[in-house]
Order: C-alpha cells, then sequence, then structure tokens
C-alpha cells in the first residue's frame, strides 16, 4: 500500500469498492481503485471465487459504506424499509436518498456525502428555513433545502457547485441560486438512485438481512 495514499483513499482500497470520498477525483484517472483493477483480461484475476454469503455481505457494505453508514444507521433504514408495504429492496433505497447529507451532494452543494455530512453537521444548511444539523435527516415531499445566508457558508457551497457541479435528480428541483436552494418535489425511486450505485443488487442484501 503506498505510504503517501490519501487516507479516504486508503479505506477505499482496505474496502476494495469505490466510496467515492475525494469528489471530482474519484472519476478521474487518478482513482487508486481503478488504477488496482484495470478492466478483465489485462492481468488475469486474482480473486478466488466468493461464497454466496460473502456475495451477499459485500453488496450490503458496499451500499453501506456508499451512503456512509454505521451498523446501527444501517438497521434502523433496514427496520423503516421493511414496515413499508412496497418493496423493501427499493424501499431501502429510496430512503437511503432522501437523506439530508445525500440530497445536499446531489445538488452539488459538496463534493461528496462525506463532506455534505460536514457541511450539514456545521451548520451550513437550513431545511423549510429552520437550521438543520442532522445528516440522517429524512427530507420528504414539499421540504426545501437552502443554504445559509451567511459568508462563510455561501463561499463554501458556490465553490463546490462550481468545482464539482452535479446532474441534479429528477425528484429536486433548483429553486433559487442566491442562496442556493432547492426543494424535493417527489419521493426518490429506484431509477433516480446515484448512478455510481446503481448497480446495486439490493435483494441479495434483503435475502441477507431477512435471513
Ligand atoms: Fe480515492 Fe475516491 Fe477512488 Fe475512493 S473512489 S479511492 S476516495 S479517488
Amino acid at each position: 500500500m503506498g505510504r503517501n495514499l490519501d487516507p479516504a483513499c486508503r479505506q477505499c482500497r482496505r474496502e476494495g469498492i469505490k466510496l467515492y470520498l475525494k469528489g471530482k477525483r474519484c472519476d478521474s484517472p487518478k482513482c487508486p481503485i481503478d488504477r488496482d483493477h484495470p478492466p478483465p483480461g489485462m492481468h488475469g484475476t486474482r480473486r478466488s471465487k466468493a461464497s454466496e454469503y460473502g456475495i451477499r455481505l459485500r453488496e450490503k457494505q458496499r451500499l453501506k459504506r456508499f451512503y456512509g453508514l454505521l451498523d446501527r444507521q444501517f438497521s434502523r433504514f433496514f427496520k423503516l424499509a421493511a414496515r413499508s408495504p412496497e418493496n423493501t429492496g427499493e424501499q431501502l433505497l429510496s430512503l437511503l436518498e432522501r437523506r439530508l447529507d445525500n440530497v445536499v451532494h446531489r445538488l452539488g452543494f459538496a463534493p461528496s456525502r462525506r463532506a455534505a455530512r460536514q457541511l450539514v453537521s456545521h451548520g451550513h444548511v437550513m431545511v423549510n428555513g429552520k437550521a438543520c444539523n442532522i445528516p440522517s435527516f429524512l427530507l420528504r415531499v414539499g421540504d426545501t433545502i437552502r443554504v445559509k445566508t451567511r459568508n462563510e457558508s455561501l463561499t463554501l457551497v458556490r465553490n463546490n457547485l462550481q468545482d464539482t457541479p452535479q446532474q441534479v435528480p429528477d425528484y429536486l428541483e433548483m429553486i433559487g441560486t442566491e442562496p442556493p436552494e432547492a426543494r424535493m418535489i417527489r419521493l426518490p425511486s429506484r431509477d433516480d438512485v446515484d448512478p455510481r450505485i446503481k448497480d446495486i443488487r439490493e435483494q441479495l442484501i434483503i435475502e441477507l438481512v431477512s435471513r
């Protein structure tokens, strides 16, 4: 392992998956994970075949790490999803997308979910006109998400919007730029999940957790 590897990248390497913690760098050829795992066929395969359990566990870890959840938080979301009459896997993904830190990142206010969590917990974001410093806050249809009108908050978010603009998903709409503000116009569906985790096989996670 490279001694000078960024701590965030080191975490990805430890997990063996891309956690998208470094914003722009994660989608560039500089990502060490992409460098480590060239397309199949280039250097042969070193990994042994994983067990069924291992495959399911890996999917769960990937989803958990992608959204930055601890085990306890994941269990809470899973229970919420299981209580719904809808498909549990799709509900789980929809709930994760509705987290305030995820929405702040998908709006481009922060370059990664980790940075979004920091932005929220440091008090730079308001929900429905009130300060909200809870990254796991679950947004509802009609909720507004706005950056605080203080210089520090505005400068930070303006820079992020410029440096790492995101494709705003259809379930959100920008309603203001000064200060940046958006609204959740409907609940996110399976199709709205972040493209970087869209290939997740949520059914395998449900099978693992429901055993
Ligand atoms: Fe580093 Fe991002 Fe690649 Fe992870 S995904 S290794 S944080 S560049």
